[in-house]
């Protein structure tokens, strides 16, 4: 077994790593990590980075060349995504690269493909997902929200919950029940549309952090027209299904969770106390490092397999579910190593690391839940992955 990455893969991996050294501002990712940067100086990096990246063809680089991208290998896409993470890289909504623009590949027809794929590779268009409402999460197949074919336009009522980026997006990618006396998995179909057409309301939800990344999304007789269909009506439940598993494979998890070890490193060196008032600190700093050398395996376990034209499947679950509970015992590793002031949050002058493990420490919670429950992700692992019976 071979666990280089060949000389490419690092002569890329040497090409981000000097591309991000030259877009970001020195200080960024410790900015970043404390909170200080305001919204509007991220936005407008974010902006900034995107034109380059479009530029370089590099934010949907895996993509064939005929839709825009470059046909770079999976461990390429993977070692990008891991160099943008570990340098806190603010970004607009990735959900267009990875996972509408997949499906539409697959799913949608010419025109579509047409209209829709350009302004993802060029970054011009944020997209977000409109899966999840109060009644259906887990058991995704049991929503509700209608879509109603009216001639020539589908007419959308309903409400979603948990929309990542929708008060940023301007396009939507939703499933909707467009055959509510079918069994529940096959009356569901995926849709396109602008997220300022009448009838669309978008709240924001505000996390335990008091940050504002999700919201809920409320649909009143929302017409859209019947082109906005992606593939064949009632089957949206299998290309759900099928884009999903690209939102499952992510290293990101473990790009950030060494960034915080490494903070955390950095803290118990430069102030002694801390290890001598927790000496258990120095094996849990210990473990979670070699849990994250097991991590970076388990990541990039898929795109090898990818690169011998296999569909990772429950494997994209091990590492989804291994990266989230990973990158919580780190946050947890750093709220014990600091003691007191290491929970308190960003604002006071009795916080350790100016309170960001707090915070990492609060977001990270959601971890767990978001793109699929660890309770899920070990049912797939069990049963597709150990051939155990459904539970
Ligand atoms: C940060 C964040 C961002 C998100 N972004 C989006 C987004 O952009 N778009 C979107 O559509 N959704 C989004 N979600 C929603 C997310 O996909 C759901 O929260 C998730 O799938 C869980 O669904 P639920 O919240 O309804 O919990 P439920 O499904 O109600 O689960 C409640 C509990 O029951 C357990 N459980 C449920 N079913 C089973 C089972 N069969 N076996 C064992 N245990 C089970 C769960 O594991 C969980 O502990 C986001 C969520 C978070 C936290």
């Amino acid at each position: 077994m071979d666990f280089k990455f060949n000389e490419a893969e690092q002569q890329f991996r040497d090409e981000i790593q000097s591309f991000l050294k030259s877009q970001l501002p020195a200080d960024w990712a410790d900015r970043a990590f404390l909170g200080e940067v305001p919204a509007e100086e991220q936005e407008e990096l974010a902006k900034k980075l995107t034109a380059a990246l479009a530029d370089k063809k590099w934010l949907a680089m895996a993509w064939p060349e005929e839709h825009g991208g470059l046909d770079a290998g999976h461990v390429q896409q993977m070692l990008y995504k891991e160099e943008t993470a570990y340098a806190e890289m603010p970004s607009g909504s990735t959900m267009g690269v990875d996972w509408v623009g997949p499906a539409v590949m697959l799913f949608g027809n010419d025109e579509q493909k047409a209209k829709y794929l350009p302004n993802i590779v060029n970054g011009i268009d944020q997209w977000c997902t409109l899966y999840s409402e109060p009644g259906a999460g887990s058991d995704l197949a049991s929503l509700q929200t209608r879509a109603v074919r009216d001639g020539d336009e589908y007419v959308i009522n309903g409400s979603k919950i948990w929309t990542s980026g929708g008060h940023f997006s301007n396009m939507g990618w939703l499933a909707a029940r467009t055959d509510p006396d079918a069994p529940k998995h096959r009356g569901i179909s995926t849709f396109v549309l602008e997220m300022d057409t009448p009838g669309i309301e978008v709240r924001p939800l505000v996390n335990m952090a008091d940050e504002h990344n999700f919201n809920e999304v409320f649909f009143e007789d929302v017409r859209i027209p019947a082109t906005n269909l992606v593939g064949v009506e009632n089957r949206g439940w299998y290309q759900v299904a099928t884009a999903l598993d690209y939102e499952r494979s992510g290293v990101a998890a473990y790009a950030g969770g060494k960034r915080n070890l490494e903070r955390l490193v950095g803290a118990a060196k430069q102030d002694e106390t801390l290890l001598k008032q927790n000496p258990n600190a120095r094996y849990e700093l210990a473990d979670r490092f070699v849990e994250l050398q097991v991590g970076y395996n388990v990541a990039y376990r898929i795109p090898f397999l990818q690169a011998q034209g296999q569909i990772p499947n429950h494997e994209a679950s091990v590492s989804k579910l291994y990266g989230s509970e990973l990158t919580q015992r780190i946050a947890r590793t750093g709220i014990q190593m600091l003691g007191m002031g290491g929970q308190i949050l960003p604002g006071s002058p009795h916080s350790k690391l100016g309170g960001a493990i707090a915070r990492t420490y609060l977001t990270s919670v959601s971890s767990t839940v978001a793109a699929g429950t660890s309770e899920v992700q070990r049912n797939i692992i069990a049963q597709r992955g150990l051939g155990l019976p459904r539970g």
